[in-house]
């Protein structure tokens, strides 16, 4: 039996049902299972000396495009919002292909792992003509690697900017072979067990690139599949005209026509609905991943968190994809989003420690998940840790639960453990040379873009 500890540590956030924060306290994690917590002294086949960190539940990304880690910071979309920005991107995405995806996956996932997550949502939506296969293949390849917990999607889109929608014909397909794709990467992939490392969702891209039809069929292939259902919705203005023009409603009114609303549903962004459309998301406990980063550098608009958690809609953390954040760092997010919040809702604003709730148990819940998200026994053996002898931390110590909101954590984590397993030690990825690494993935980035431009 495989057994690690976490000893002495200075204090450990749990984020359990009691809230608990210990000071001074052991961690024991048994093949991958947090089996001891608390005062008690106890032996491991490893030890990690914990005496001068912080211990913390395991992020948990509930959106990211991992495919995108390799169009960040291009000159040409810096001042789009969403509907320009995808017009422009889509050209470049046309040439995606199984080696660029394995790439910026490691990339993206690496970075993840690296501020403190341990298990990572994808939705990937676009599958070029000529270089479908292999994709979702090369994604789980990335993840194992590394070592992360990886939730990835059979993404899609079928309506192509002939049939009125906003992609290029390129990277749209039909009904009938995303469908079955789906079903295959599902039974391919798909392990719905307690501590599973891998999970499949079925995650058309948007209402403006995706038929009804697809819409439709894939909520009625996800329930009998028994897999969850995300997509884009109230991202933007402009959606919610598109949506309104092309169908005669809102968009959360057209989504829930088709099915998809209800506990096995989460919408990315949800920025843009009424009182009652989000009384009706807590009422069907429909899910929503918020993305502060992107949404600011978007333009989109800001969620409204407060009154999400006030009326009980189930909400996650998200760092969405990485050519709209331009960074895959969800500690970057916590923080972010917890000073829009600030600006946004003042004295009714979520807490740090709130913010910390979204990113771990917030999110676990949008994943379907009830073994991650928490320190407490029973639970995965995924945590991260920081070293508070930082000069950055000098005088906030007080309030370990807040901290990651309030004062925000810019540096690497020390450690990351998923299932037991330690895959950042010493601020390094243990899995992956990253110096090799790095030099080795600039040359496929370079040759993508200018295949792209050449195009
Ligand atoms: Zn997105």
């Amino acid at each position: 039996m495989a057994t690690l500890l976490i000893k002495n540590a200075q204090t450990i956030v749990t984020c359990d049902q009691q809230d608990r924060v210990l000071t001074q306290a052991n961690l024991l994690i048994k093949d991958g299972v947090i089996a001891y917590i608390g005062p008690q002294a106890q032996v491991a086949d490893r030890t990690i000396d914990a005496s001068h960190h912080i211990v913390y539940p395991g992020l948990i990304n509930t959106h990211h495009h991992l495919y995108q880690t390799f169009t960040r910071n291009l000159p040409a979309v810096q001042n789009m919002e969403l509907f320009d920005w995808l017009n422009a991107l889509y050209k470049i995405w046309a040439n995606l292909d199984q080696r660029i995806v394995y790439y910026s996956a490691l990339t993206g996932l690496g970075e993840l792992l690296k501020s403190g997550c341990t298990t990572a949502f994808d939705h990937h939506y676009v599958f070029p003509k000529g270089a479908e296969s292999g994709l979702i293949e090369a994604q789980f390849q990335a993840a194992t690697k590394l070592g992360i917990r990886l939730h990835a999607s059979r993404g899609s889109m079928s309506l192509s900017q002939k049939d009125g929608g906003l992609p290029p014909d390129r990277v749209v397909q039909s009904v009938d072979t995303i469908l079955a794709d789906s079903e295959r990467i599902v039974t391919k992939f798909h392990d719905p067990s307690r501590f599973s490392m891998h999970q499949v969702v079925l995650a058309p891209c948007s209402p403006f690139s995706v038929t009804s039809e697809l819409m439709r069929e894939t909520a009625k292939l996800a329930r009998h599949l028994g897999v969850r259902l995300h997509t884009h919705l109230a991202e933007t203005k402009d959606e919610e005209q598109y949506v309104l023009e092309h169908f005669g409603m809102s968009p959360l009114a057209y989504m829930d026509s088709l099915g998809w609303t209800g506990a096995d549903v989460w919408y990315a962004h949800g920025i843009h609905f009424n009182h009652e459309e989000l009384k009706y998301l807590a009422q069907t406990q429909t899910g929503v991943a918020h993305c502060p980063i992107s949404n600011m550098k978007l333009a989109s608009g800001i969620c409204q968190v407060a009154e999400m958690l006030r009326l009980g809609v189930p909400v996650g953390l998200g760092v969405d994809g990485s050519a709209s954040n331009d960074a895959s760092n969800l500690l970057a997010d916590l923080r972010v989003g917890f000073l829009m919040q600030r600006l946004n809702s003042s004295n009714q604003a979520p807490t740090g420690y709130d913010f910390l709730k979204l990113a771990t148990t917030g999110s676990a819940k949008l994943l379907g998940r009830d073994d991650i998200g928490a320190l407490a026994v029973g639970m995965a053996g995924d945590l991260f840790m920081i070293d508070t002898r930082n000069i950055s931390l000098v005088g906030t110590l007080r309030d370990p639960k807040a901290l990651l909101g309030t004062v925000g954590f810019a540096s690497t984590v020390a450690y990351t453990v998923v299932n037991g397993q330690v895959v950042v030690a010493d601020g390094q990825l243990v899995n992956l040379d990253e110096a090799k690494f790095v030099a080795d993935a600039n040359q496929p980035q370079q040759q993508f873009i200018a295949l792209s431009a050449a195009n």
